[in-house]
C-alpha cells in the first residue's frame, strides 16, 4: 500500500500574528505553525516521512478558486496579502504574502486528491495550512481562508468526471464552508460530526440537511460537549458508515482536524490518539468496501502543540499501514468519559433515524 503525503515549508509561513487584541497581551495565536511542524517534526524523526510518497503542491489556478469563491473575496485576499496583510473575515487574520499561501493548501489538496484519483498512490495526507473548512463563498471564518477540500471536491467532479463524493469532517468544529458549497448538490454527501453548538455557533444542527435536490445529502452529528471515544465510534458506525455505504461515494475527502482530543484548547471533547487510530481504520475500511480505498484526508484544526503530532502519526499510522513504534506519551486511554453515554446513545440514535435513505 502507497500513502501520499503532501506537505510545504510555505505552509509554515502563513502569518496569523500575535493574537492580541485590545485587552489581551500579544501572544500567539490559536491557528500558528507550531502544532504541523511538530507533526512534520515527529514524522520525520520516526522515519515515516521517508517511507511515504512524497507529494508536492502547487498552487490553484484563481480560475479553480472561483468554483467556489467570489471574484470579490478572492481580489480582496490578494489586495490585502500583497500589502500588509488583514482580515478574511472574523477571527481570521493574515499577513503579507498569504494569498499565495491559501492558494498553495488549496492546491495542496487537490495535488493529493489528484494523486489518489490517478491511481499513483492509494491514499494520502495532505498537512496543509491554513485550514479551509470554514470558508465561505465570500467570507473566510475560523482561521480559514480558502475551501480546500470543497475545491478538491469540485475539481474531481468537473476535471476527472468523478460522479459522486462524500466529506466526512472530524474536526470538532462544523464543516459550515464544506456544507455551504454542496447544500444543494446530491452528487457530493457532506457530513460533519462535531461539538454541538461550539463553532460556528450558529451552524452544524441536524435540521441543516441540504436544499432542493441536495436535500438530505447533508448531515450534520453535533455531539455534545464531554464526548469520548465510544461517543464517536458509535456514530460513526450507526450513522456515517450505512450513509456512506447507501452513497456509494467512488471518493472520500475527509477534512481532518486534530482539535477533538482531550488537550485541545478550542475543544471540548475526550479523544486521544488511540482514537484517530481507530477512526483511521473504520474510514480506510469502509473506503476500502465502497471505493477501492480512494481516501484523502486535508490537514484542518487542532491547537495543542504537545498533543496534535500523536494523533496525527497515529492516524497516519493507520492510513499508510507503517508502524513507527511511537507511543503516545500524553495518551490517557483511562481517562473518565470514553464509554458510551445513555445521554450521548439517545442522540445519535435520533440522528441516525433522521437520516433519509437509501440515497440510490
Ligand atoms: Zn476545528
Amino acid at each position: 500500500m502507497a500513502t501520499g503525503f503532501l506537505w510545504h515549508e510555505k505552509y509554515m509561513w502563513h502569518d496569523t500574528g500575535s493574537g492580541s487584541g485590545v485587552n489581551i497581551e500579544p501572544g500567539e495565536h490559536f491557528e500558528n505553525p507550531e502544532t504541523k511542524r511538530r507533526m512534520k517534526n515527529l514524522m520525520d524523526l520516526s522515519g515515516m516521512t521517508d517511507k511515504l510518497v512524497r507529494l508536492d503542491p502547487r498552487m490553484a489556478t484563481e480560475d479553480e478558486l472561483r468554483r467556489f469563491h467570489t471574484d470579490e473575496y478572492i481580489h480582496s485576499i490578494r489586495e490585502k496579502s500583497d500589502a500588509l496583510g488583514g482580515f478574511a473575515g472574523p477571527n481570521t487574520p493574515f499577513g503579507k504574502g498569504s494569498y499565495e499561501i491559501a492558494k498553495l493548501a488549496v492546491g495542496g489538496t487537490i495535488v493529493a486528491t489528484e494523486a489518489v484519483l490517478s491511481g499513483n498512490v492509494d491514499n494520502a495526507y495532505a498537512l496543509v495550512r491554513p485550514p479551509g473548512h470554514h470558508a465561505e463563498r465570500d467570507l473566510g471564518r475560523g482561521f480559514c481562508i480558502f475551501a480546500n477540500v470543497a475545491l478538491a471536491a469540485i475539481h474531481a467532479r468537473e476535471v476527472w468526471q468523478v460522479e459522486r463524493i462524500a466529506t466526512i469532517d472530524w474536526d470538532v468544529h462544523h464543516g459550515n464552508g464544506t456544507q455551504q458549497a454542496f447544500y444543494d448538490d446530491p452528487n457530493v454527501l457532506t457530513i460533519s460530526i462535531h461539538q454541538d453548538g461550539l463553532f460556528p455557533s450558529d451552524s452544524g444542527r441536524v435540521s441543516e440537511r441540504g436544499e432542493k435536490e441536495g436535500e438530505n445529502f447533508n448531515i450534520n452529528i453535533p455531539l455534545p460537549a464531554g464526548s469520548g471515544h465510544g461517543a464517536y465510534i458509535t456514530a460513526i458506525e450507526r450513522i456515517i458508515v450505512p450513509a456512506i455505504r447507501s452513497f456509494e461515494p467512488q471518493l472520500i475527502l475527509v477534512p481532518s482536524g486534530f482539535d477533538a482530543s482531550v488537550y485541545d484548547p478550542l475543544g471540548r471533547m475526550l479523544l486521544t490518539s488511540e482514537s484517530f487510530r481507530e477512526l483511521t481504520k473504520i474510514m480506510l475500511s469502509l473506503a476500502k468496501d465502497v471505493c477501492s480505498g480512494k481516501i484523502i484526508f486535508s490537514h484542518e484544526g487542532g491547537y495543542s502543540k504537545r498533543y496534535v503530532p500523536f494523533c496525527g502519526i497515529a492516524t497516519i499510522e493507520a492510513l499508510s499501514g507503517i508502524d513507527t513504534g511511537i507511543i503516545d506519551l500524553g495518551g490517557r486511554d483511562d481517562l473518565p468519559g470514553q464509554e458510551l453515554m445513555h445521554h450521548q446513545e439517545i442522540l445519535i440514535d435520533e440522528i441516525a433515524k433522521s437520516v433519509v435513505t437509501p440515497f440510490r
